[in-house]
């Protein structure tokens, strides 16, 4: 297998590019099955016929999107359903703008990322193409 991102040789087993830091089958440069460099709009490598399609097409996240709602709705002020999905940066922005700025703020901080975070857990329930943190469509 190779970093379609740089073309490097990598452990299958790796989850990244230990050369340019690229996630598994993340870039569009390179063909994972045979190293050859590939255009990035190509459906198939020219070379070995792998097919270079994103996965989000076909695969689905292993995270529910009733779990990932109910967090939201329930818990989404300290960003508990953005960290189950993988989406840790908006995760954190609502963890400590809710705890920091909540001390700061009387708790109206915290109540903003609580609004914050139930809106976010009813869209994800209402949305049946709601997408985790990789662009995987999230399982009933
Ligand atoms: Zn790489
Ligand atoms: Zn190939």
């Amino acid at each position: 297998m190779y970093c379609r991102n740089c073309g490097e040789q990598i452990n299958p087993n790796a989850s990244v590019c230990v050369k340019c830091g690229f996630a598994k089958n993340t870039g569009n440069l390179y063909c994972p099955n045979c190293g050859e460099q590939t255009n990035p709009g190509a459906a198939v490598c020219v070379k070995c016929g792998f097919s270079l399609a994103e996965p989000e097409s076909s695969e689905l996240s292993d995270k529910s999107r009733i779990a990932a709602g109910l967090l939201g709705i329930f818990l989404g002020a300290f960003g508990i359903h953005n960290f189950y999905l993988g989406r840790t940066t908006r995760a954190l922005v609502q963890l400590l703008v809710s705890i920091i700025g909540g001390i700061f703020t009387c708790g109206i901080a915290s109540m903003a990322m609580g609004i914050w975070g139930l809106v976010e857990g009813i869209l994800i329930l209402t949305n049946k193409d709601a997408v985790d943190g990789n662009g995987l469509k999230l399982k009933d």
